[in-house]
């Protein structure tokens, strides 16, 4: 116990985050496996489980999943849903297929490697979120245990923070419904760019919402009843 304890020590005098340590974190209710290859799942993004299930939807999609905290806690909260989890990182997806075990959604759940919308199919009611969105100045300015130790390709997309959304929004005349809805997470300071680019893309309904610290967090946005595709 003492040879283990002192291991966890050496480990968290490297800067290694108590979640990667652990192999688990908390998220919402759930133990979620967590490794260096996913971002650990922060509280922050709870506000954006909220929101997503203050409506109905049937069928998500969780872009960028890495452990698959969203997705997962999404269908184990909405029995009838179903979805897809989407990762550019193969080992990510590993982790979000076992998480999806753990928590019995892994028959609704369909994990697929894909660099944002590239090879995903089909039509969704909820597009959800937490892209990379931290800016390449703040990045350099993080914590060790997040530079040193959680992908960089969760954390920041590089320049302005905001290529993510972009990407995002792009695929979103082709593969979200009528009135489905799109929910992502954001930095403190980037409600008024990102509002800005769902409204440039034609969605409904644009919204800024706060996290629990009355910071802005997530913007929602509703595609319009019609709306051309493209
Ligand atoms: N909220 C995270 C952080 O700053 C960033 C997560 C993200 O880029 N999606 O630690």
């Amino acid at each position: 116990v003492l040879a283990a304890a002192e291991a966890a020590l050496e480990r968290r005098l490297a800067r290694e985050p108590m979640a990667q340590i652990l192999g688990t974190w908390a998220f919402y209710g759930r133990s979620f496996r967590v490794t260096r290859d996913t971002l650990v799942p922060r509280p922050d993004t709870e506000t954006l489980i909220e929101l997503a299930l203050a409506r109905p939807f049937e069928r998500l999609i969780d872009l960028g999943t890495g452990t698959g905290a969203i997705a997962v806690t999404l269908l184990a909260k909405r029995d009838g849903a179903s979805g897809v989890a989407s990762d550019i990182s193969a080992a990510a997806l590993a982790v979000a297929g076992e998480n999806a075990v753990a928590h019995g959604v892994a028959g609704r759940l369909q994990l697929i490697e894909a660099d944002w919308w590239d090879g995903i199919d089909g039509v969704f009611d909820l597009v959800v979120s937490n892209p990379p969105y931290v800016t390449e100045a703040e990045y350099a300015a993080l914590a060790p245990e997040l530079t040193d130790w959680e992908p960089r390709a969760a954390l920041t997309p590089g320049g302005d923070g905001l290529s993510a959304y972009r990407a995002i929004l792009r695929g979103l005349g082709r593969h979200l419904g009528p009135c489905g809805r799109c929910l992502v997470e954001i930095g403190a300071g980037q409600g008024a760019a990102v509002a800005a680019l769902f409204q440039a893309a034609g969605l409904d309904a644009v919204a800024v919402h706060p996290d629990i610290n009355g910071k802005p967090r997530v913007v929602e946005g509703t595609m319009p009843k019609r709306h051309a595709s493209g």
